[in-house]
């Protein structure tokens, strides 16, 4: 177990007028050693609050009276979001992007967790395999929803087949404990062509009906295959595959409507752009359940840009890549931007010319939009993934190295706006910051009314900005 550390301090917050300080370890809060960020922030939400303070330097820690008004925010961010041990994954998926890295990428990449919390905490789906009866007491006691879970296929042994793992085949059986309690739950199903595709994927549509119809949502998405993969059974869809995967989708969608009332299962916008299908109306995404996991992304997107007054999902992006470094202080669900340097969300009221960033699926989303816009020196600057390589065309997967390399072939008297799913944390994938690329650029957020203020020079209206 280690103790929270504190990573900074809000200016005139209770722990400001305290005396904290970054690098300060928060060894109890009112007695109690938290266990995550979940507890941390039940803990500081105390009235009356005392903090046993460990400093550098000092020889005892000394015990800290935090003078706060009820409800007000304690104001401190800590190191990380678990604080004893994250649970990690005991599954050898073989289509684990995480085996797919290459080598050298910073640390915490590596990191395949399985931890409800962080799950609870960004969206990081769970195949629930290490899942205790303490976790499930602990979910239903402080109702820590929403939760994301991995399910993949519904027949216990394809799924212990594809997580290469015998609990597989069992694990869901906490998914119907969740439910039953009442916790909401999303699902995912990572389609792997000749896997758990075709009939395979319509079985676990069915069998998501039968066993588990209290799922708000499920998400059916491709696997990401890098060209670091060594696994020979796996390959990316197809058009025709993935165009059986929309259809199947749609047939299923109609089944759930009349069964349940709702649409329940949605895909990944991959698959339209793969099978060149058109991304469905906004109306049957439902509230757009999993935006954040590319899901209606670009729908919701094409309505920002096109229709910049009304406010739709922002571009949050949740799961692994989002977690790994801070726990957000501001909140479990704290947006992105709210990290990212103010100065750089503004649009500038300037006249250069202007080139968008992005990658491959974003360009085909992109290019009828500014084509339709009417300013007229609006370029796209579509990167490849070569970092990567493989199947991976999604904006958020970017590397600082891809960027780099593109920018440099770029003029220097222009504009150039990049997505804000690029980077976290200020970084890229690859470690690599702004600082490093050879262009000036202006990060906007992920979404289409903010691109188009960007363009407009009108003010962002976007949820993440707001
Ligand atoms: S469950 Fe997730 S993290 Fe674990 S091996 Fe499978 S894909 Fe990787």
């Amino acid at each position: 177990m280690s103790a929270p550390t504190v990573t900074s301090v809000a200016e005139a917050s209770p722990a400001a007028r305290a005396g904290l300080a970054v690098g300060d370890e928060l060894l109890s809060l009112n007695g109690q050693e938290p266990r995550d960020v979940i507890d941390f922030q039940q803990l500081t939400d105390a009235d009356e609050l005392s903090v046993m303070v460990k400093r550098a330097g000092q020889p005892l820690p000394r015990l800290v009276r935090i003078d706060k008004a009820p409800g007000e925010p304690f104001g401190v961010e800590v190191s990380s979001a678990v604080f004893d041990r994250i649970q990690t994954c005991d599954n050898h998926c073989a289509f684990c992007f995480i085996y797919q890295l290459p080598k050298g990428m910073r640390r915490s990449l590596y990191l395949k967790d399985d931890d409800y919390r962080l799950s609870f905490l960004y969206g990081n789906f769970t195949t629930l395999t290490r899942f205790t009866e303490l976790d499930a007491e602990r979910i239903l006691t402080e109702r820590l929803g929403p939760l994301f879970v991995s399910i993949h296929s519904t027949d216990p042994e394809l799924r212990a087949h594809m997580l290469r793992n015998p609990k597989g085949a069992t694990s869901l059986r906490w998914l119907r404990v969740l439910l039953e309690g009442g916790i909401e739950v999303h699902g995912q199903v990572v389609v792997c062509p000749g896997v758990n595709d075709g009939r395979a994927l319509e079985d676990t549509l069915a069998g998501v009906l039968d066993q588990y119809p209290e799922l708000s949502s499920v998400g059916v998405v491709p696997l990401g295959i890098s060209q670091f993969s060594n696994e020979a059974e796996m390959r990316a869809h197809t058009t025709a595959e993935a165009a059986f995967v929309v259809d199947t989708v749609a047939e299923w969608q109609s089944i759930y409507t009349k069964t349940l009332g709702r649409r329940l299962v949605h895909a990944a916008d991959e698959y339209y752009l793969l099978a060149d299908r058109p991304f469905p109306s906004t109306r049957s995404y439902d509230d757009f359940p999993q935006h954040e996991n590319g899901i209606g992304m670009a729908r919701a997107f094409v309505d920002g840009f096109t229709k910049p007054e009304k406010k739709g999902p922002g571009g949050v992006r949740h799961g692994f890549f989002a977690s790994v470094d801070a726990a957000p202080a501001e909140g479990y669900r704290a947006p992105r931007l709210a990290r990212t340097d103010p100065s750089r969300m503004v649009p500038r009221l300037d006249d250069r010319p202007v080139t968008v960033l992005t990658g491959t699926y974003g360009a085909r989303i992109l290019r009828p939009l500014l084509a339709d816009h009417p300013r007229r020196d609006v370029s796209l600057c579509e990167i490849a993934n070569d970092y990567f390589g493989g199947n991976i065309g999604v904006a958020g997967l970017l590397t600082g190295e891809d960027m780099a390399r593109a920018l440099a072939a770029r003029p220097t008297d222009r504009r150039y706006l990049l997505p804000d799913a690029c980077l976290n944390e200020g970084r890229f994938l690859d470690g690599l910051t702004l600082a490093d690329l050879p262009r000036s650029v202006e990060v906007v957020p992920t979404d289409g009314g903010s691109l188009r203020a960007a363009l407009d020079g009108t003010p962002f209206r976007s949820a993440d900005a707001a």
